[in-house]
């Protein structure tokens, strides 16, 4: 099964392509080393389309192939910016499509994705993490204020969240209800507690942040729904996993025919062809089953369990994948001279972000058990 990508969708495609090769790339050590991405990422995200994926296609969105596509190309360069631009695709520009008022989409639409204002996707909490329900943040509507709560509580591992002018704060608003909410950070009620440094994806600004009656504006839905768009994210996650382990795989072979020991290059010896074959199906595989969930998406087609089996696989594919080939590389694959070493770190993230594995396999067997 091969992706049917439409022309003007190929335009986009070959656009992210040239923006990775001159922009990203280049500069992934970089952003590595600074724990942070250039200031100037975002505008230029914004003028390449890669803040607009998550509109719809005739409001200037793509499909989710092509979305998919974009994110496997930009994590080739650096995958803790795929997996920024995935999650405001995906959580945020998705949520204030599908949930937001006219009004609010007025009012944030243009500006995000352009890339003026930035923004996170806040669910997690210290106490609250593969078990989304637990959730203590309360929301509490503000009287004389229709659409406005006063939202206390704590977030905890939010991507971008240290940049973010605009966050979705996932909320509790009764013992059993949980909703969503628009919540500027430039208010007397947001405090950025600390920055979270991570072993890998560490350019990506994850940060811990208290809410103290700060105001929020509902975007009426209900839990299940904001949660839903976690069905096309995990695909992003997937794209994610499957870049990084495409861009290992090529780094490895590539090294392998190169590098020589015993008066044989590394690729002519039988444990290598070993691992390097083995990489090579898994990674066919990955991307063959990313596209599935991709295009059943755009067929509007149920994708709960595809979307689960493409990011488990991935990922875990991409744990493995990164694993052989810093192997392949021997001690220089331990060191930051050669990009193995950060795609093997980096490839962690995509084990555990948008659902850990365990949850992952849940998903499976719940669809296939009802
Ligand atoms: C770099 C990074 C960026 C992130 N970005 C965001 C973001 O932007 N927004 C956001 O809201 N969150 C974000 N997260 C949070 C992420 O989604 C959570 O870390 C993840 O859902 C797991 O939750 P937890 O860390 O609390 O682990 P826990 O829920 O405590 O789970 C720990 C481990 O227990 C096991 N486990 C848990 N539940 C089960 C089960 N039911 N069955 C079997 N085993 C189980 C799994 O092995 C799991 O890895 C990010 C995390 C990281 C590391």
């Amino acid at each position: 099964m091969y992706l049917s990508i439409h022309p003007e969708e190929s335009t986009f495609l070959d656009r992210v392509r040239e923006f990775v090769a001159n922009d990203v790339l280049p500069n992934t050590r970089k952003w590595e080393e600074q724990t942070g991405f250039d200031d100037e990422i975002w505008e230029k995200l914004g003028t390449v389309g890669l803040l607009k994926m998550g509109l719809p296609v005739d409001q200037g969105g793509v499909s989710c192939a092509a979305y998919c596509e974009a994110i496997r190309e930009l994590a080739k360069g650096d995958p803790a910016l795929a997996m920024n631009v995935a999650a405001i695709n995906a959580l945020v520009v998705a949520h204030i499509v599908a949930f937001g008022t006219p009004e609010q989409q007025e009012k944030y639409l243009a500006d995000v994705t352009a890339g003026r204002v930035k923004v996170a996707w806040g669910l997690t909490e210290p106490d609250a993490g593969s078990d989304a329900r637990r959730v203590k943040t309360v929301a509490e509507p503000i009287e004389g204020r229709d659409g406005f709560y006063n939202i206390t509580g704590r977030k905890m591992f939010i991507t971008n969240g240290g940049k973010a002018d605009l966050i979705v704060i996932i909320a509790r608003t009764s013992e059993k209800e949980l909703s969503a909410f628009l919540l500027e950070t430039n208010q007397p009620g947001f405090t950025l507690e600390k920055r979270i440094h991570t072993v890998g994806v560490s350019a990506s600004n994850t940060v811990q942040f208290g809410l103290n009656n700060a105001v929020g504006w509902h975007t009426p839905c209900k839990f299940e729904e904001a949660i839903g768009l976690l069905y096309r994210g995990r695909l992003g996650i997937a794209g994610m996993a499957v870049g990084i382990a495409e861009k290992a795989h090529e780094l490895a072979v590539e090294y392998s025919k190169q590098r020589e020991q015993f008066n044989r290059r590394l690729c002519d010896m039988q444990s290598v062809q070993n691992m390097l074959a083995d990489s090579e199906v898994e990674v066919e595989a990955a991307r063959l089953l990313l596209q599935k969930g991709a295009q059943l998406f755009d067929m509007g087609l149920p994708i709960i369990k595809e979307s689960s089996i493409a990011k488990l696989y991935s990922s875990e594919t991409a744990n493995r994948v990164t694993n052989r080939a810093v192997q392949i590389h021997g001690g220089r694959g331990m060191t930051r001279e050669f990009l193995v070493e950060k795609l093997w770190r980096d490839a962690k993230l995509t084990e555990i972000g948008e659902g850990c594995s365990e949850i992952q396999r849940m998903v499976i067997a719940k669809q296939i058990t009802k």
